[in-house]
């Protein structure tokens, strides 16, 4: 690992001064090749000019004494002896890469604009999801029915906790979101609807595992169906019905969260008590900020307790979850915090999937969504189930202990997770993302053709995803 950092005295400052120059030299040979006969904008007349070296001097000036400054008046964060905050030093591939790619890729917003890095971010968040221990378009896994995962880039962990709530909650983009989807479908399929013809045939799964036509069932029934069985709604009405996805946008849209907003649908099911978010209270204050910006309200964020050790209290969590259950009140989501900011400490994820499947028997489901910002970089060194890891006899190793191993190990079961490149991932600029088991549940917020898309070139329209347009 000594040739990925810089070192605490700039030990490698050669090495990287000379990675520098072959970022530029690449940078050059790139743009030479283009258009070789087009004349130059900046000419050796400009060059020579006293203006031009004026500026340059300038510039040369300036970089010195901003330099200077930063060093004097800055926490030397990459040094060992500093451990705080969420900075480090910034491994040498994360600068080299960040100034070479802005040279070609400022904006990964489509392929057209991001053509190869938008194919590296796709890769990214393959491996992301890979450390996470879901499957992926290349593992062996992929071939067996599990669920292949997808992940993306976001501009930090907040974003990406925001745009977990975004799918479950509301998406703005399209009428579609995960708890109020099936209930506005349930009026479009109403007696004088368009979609009228499917509702004494179109049966769908609840919680419980039973099987029930959408036309009867209950608002309770239709708030607690499993995100996937939701995000595979359209699919199901396309293969039984040919319904296209635009048929189906038109039949929803008078009926859709967007177009009569959660507060008129609550009215039209009697639903008087709003959905919540649970979480530890030792959550991230990206919890309340999102919640206020989806608006559910922060008094719908219900804080679970702790033990001594930081832990989620799973019997808060049950009886607060049963309190639901009795009064009908529905839950979007518990968020398993993986790495407490303060102390590092990682919630019951094998304890909250139990109580899920617990729960459904019971008829209620919601989403689990982990907050591995901090945490899931250390998923690398699960070794739960594994043989230890064979390594080479010169690296160190402080492995996990078994309480966190087991936590991390059980984060491939979860929905959704945020994790921070910019905090264990050596990368402290602007860099979260985030990372879902299943890739259909990325249809939640887009329309853009659930089926069509054999190609697999979707996976690449970043921009369409997420909450940032970038
Ligand atoms: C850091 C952190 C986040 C996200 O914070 P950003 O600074 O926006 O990346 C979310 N959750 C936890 C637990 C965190 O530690």
């Amino acid at each position: 690992m000594g040739s990925w950092f810089l070192g605490n005295h700039a030990e490698n400052s050669t090495t990287f001064a000379q990675l520098l120059s072959s970022v530029v030299e690449g940078i050059r040979v790139g743009r030479e090749r283009i258009w070789p006969h087009d004349e130059n904008m900046i000419t050796s007349s400009m060059i020579e000019s006293p203006d031009f070296k004026d500026e340059v001097e300038h510039l040369q000036k300036t970089l010195e004494s901003v330099a200077g400054h930063l060093s004097e008046h800055s926490v030397p964060f990459y040094s060992f002896r500093y451990a705080g905050h969420m900075s480090m030093d910034v491994s040498l591939p994360a600068v080299l890469g960040y100034v070479l790619a802005q040279q070609f890729n400022q904006n990964n917003v489509t392929p057209e604009a991001g053509s190869l890095t938008s194919a590296m971010e796709y890769v990214v968040g393959q491996q992301l999801c890979y450390i996470m221990g879901f499957a992926t378009d290349t593992s062996p896994q992929s071939a067996s029915s599990l669920p292949v995962g997808w992940g993306h880039i976001t501009a930090d962990g907040s974003i990406a906790n925001l745009e977990s709530m975004w799918y479950v909650v509301l998406a703005s983009q399209v009428p579609r979101n995960l708890k109020y989807y099936a209930l506005s479908l349930k009026l479009a399929i109403q007696p004088d609807q368009e979609l009228s013809f499917i509702a004494s045939t179109f049966i769908i799964e609840l919680a419980d595992g039973t099987r029930k036509l959408l036309r009867d069932c209950t608002a309770w029934e239709l708030l607690n169906l499993s995100l996937l069985t939701v995000a595979t709604i359209p699919l199901c009405l396309y293969e039984q019905y040919g319904i296209s996805s635009d048929a189906l946008s038109a039949a929803l849209q008078p009926f859709s969260i967007q177009t009569i907003g959660m507060e008129e649908l609550n009215r039209r099911f009697d639903i008087s008590q709003p959905a919540q978010y649970m979480v530890s209270v030792s959550n991230h204050y990206s919890w309340p900020k999102g919640c206020a910006i989806v608006g559910i309200g922060k008094e719908n964020l219900v804080e679970i307790g702790v033990d001594l050790d930081i832990h989620m209290d799973i019997t808060h969590l049950k009886t607060k979850l049963e309190e639901c259950l009795a009064r009908k009140q529905a839950v979007f989501c518990v968020v398993a915090v993986c790495g407490t900011t303060e102390h590092g400490a990682v919630d019951p994820v094998d304890q909250i999937l139990e109580l899920r499947k617990e729960m459904a028997m019971k008829g209620m489901s919601f989403m689990i969504h982990a907050d591995a910002a901090w945490g899931g970089y250390f998923a690398t060194k699960v070794t739960y189930k594994y043989p230890t890891p064979r390594r080479p006899s010169y690296a160190f190793s402080i492995p996990l202990n078994d309480w966190t191993n087991k936590q991390l190990y059980h984060l491939r079961f979860v929905d959704t997770i945020t994790v921070d490149p910019h905090k264990s991932g050596y990368i402290p600029y602007s860099a979260g993302a985030l990372c879902m088991r299943d890739s259909r549940l990325k249809f939640l917020t887009t329309w853009t053709s659930a089926y069509i898309n054999t190609e697999g070139v979707d996976d690449l329209n970043m921009g369409i995803y997420g909450v940032e347009g970038r």
